[in-house]
C-alpha cells in the first residue's frame, strides 16, 4: 500500500469549514469507468474525495483538487487485501475531514464459462467483488458510527439478477448477487447509527470492463435487450450514486436500484 501525496497540499478550502465531509470512492483509477465519472461528479458537488484503487489515482486527486473547491488524497491498495485496506483508510482518514460517505466501485470482469473455470478464477473474481466490498466497508463503517452518520452505496450488476447475461458470468454473478445480500444485511445493522447502506445494479455502461472498448456492433447487440435506445454511460450511475449518497437519500436503505435502461424490471 502506498499512499500518493500528490494532491494532499490543499489550501484554505471551503473543505476545512466545520461539518465538511469526505466521499470515498473505490475503482476511480480507469479513465473512462464509473469510479472516475462517480469521484468528478461528488467533487462538484463539494465533498471531500479520497480514492482507493490498485492503481495510482495521484492525477485524479490533483486534478479534483485543481478543478474543485474541495480536498482529494489518494491511496493504492488492493480490495481483497484486508490489511492493506484497513492501512489505506486509516491515511484517508488522517488526510481528509470526516468520512461520511462510500462508493464501493472497484471490480473486475470474468467472461469464463462455468466449465472451463479455475479454482484461482473462482477465487479472484469473489475476493475483489465481494470480500473487497466487505473489507473496505467494515474499516468504513467503523468510523462512520464514531460519527453516528453515514451513506454507502456498492455497485452490484443486473448480472445477479438474471444470472449474467452481458459479458461476466457465474463468479461475478456470484460475487455481485452477493453485494445485494451484503447490503440488506448492513442496513438493518447499520441503520441505528444513522447509516443508510445501498446497492446500485448497472446494465450495460459504456466502460473498458466489458474487454475493452464496446465496438459499434456489440454497442447495438447489447442495446437490443434494452426499453432504453442506448447503452448507459458511467455519468448514468455516477449520478444515482450522488444521490444515494446525498442528505436527500435519508429514507432510501437495504434498496437495490437498477440503472440499466429497462433490462430487468421488477
Ligand atoms: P473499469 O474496469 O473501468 O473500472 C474498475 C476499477 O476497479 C479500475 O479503476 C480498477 O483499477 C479497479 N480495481 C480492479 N480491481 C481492483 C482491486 N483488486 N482493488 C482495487 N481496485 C481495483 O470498470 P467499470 O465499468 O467502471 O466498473 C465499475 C464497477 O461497476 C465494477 O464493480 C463493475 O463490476 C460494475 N459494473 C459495471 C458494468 C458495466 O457495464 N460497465 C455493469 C454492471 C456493474
Amino acid at each position: 500500500m502506498n499512499a500518493d501525496t500528490a494532491a494532499e497540499n490543499t489550501a484554505d478550502h471551503a473543505a476545512d469549514a466545520p461539518g465538511a465531509r469526505t466521499a470515498v470512492v473505490t475503482g476511480a483509477a480507469s479513465p473512462r469507468g464509473i469510479g472516475r465519472a462517480t469521484a468528478l461528479l461528488l467533487a462538484e458537488q463539494g465533498w471531500n474525495i479520497g480514492l482507493l484503487d490498485i492503481a495510482p489515482c495521484d492525477t485524479l486527486a490533483a486534478e479534483i483538487v485543481a478543478a474543485y473547491n474541495v480536498k482529494a488524497f489518494s491511496v493504492t491498495a488492493d480490495v481483497s487485501d484486508e490489511p492493506a485496506v484497513r492501512t489505506a483508510i486509516d491515511h484517508l482518514e488522517s488526510a481528509l475531514p470526516p468520512l461520511a460517505a462510500l462508493a464501493n466501485i472497484a471490480g473486475v470482469s470474468s467472461p469464463v464459462p462455468y466449465l472451463e473455470l479455475t479454482s484461482d478464477e473462482w477465487h479472484r473474481v469473489i475476493n475483489t467483488n465481494l470480500n473487497g466490498v466487505h473489507y473496505v466497508t467494515r474499516r468504513v463503517a467503523e468510523s462512520m458510527v464514531r460519527h453516528n452518520y453515514g451513506r454507502i452505496v456498492s455497485i452490484s450488476s443486473t448480472s445477479a439478477q438474471r444470472g449474467g447475461g452481458t459479458y461476466s458470468k457465474t463468479p461475478y454473478s456470484v460475487a455481485k448477487a452477493g453485494v445485494i445480500g451484503l447490503t440488506r444485511a448492513l442496513a438493518r445493522e447499520l441503520g441505528p447509527h444513522n447509516i443508510t447502506v445501498n446497492a446500485i445494479a448497472p446494465g450495460p455502461i459504456a466502460t473498458e470492463i466489458m474487454g475493452g472498448p464496446l465496438t459499434p456492433e456489440r454497442r447495438t447487440a447489447l442495446t437490443a435487450d434494452l426499453v432504453v435506445n442506448r447503452i448507459g454511460e458511467p455519468h448514468d450511475v455516477a449520478s444515482a450514486i450522488a444521490f444515494l449518497l446525498s442528505d436527500d437519500s435519508s429514507y432510501i436503505t437495504g434498496h437495490t436500484l437498477n440503472i440499466d435502461g429497462g433490462l430487468y424490471m421488477h
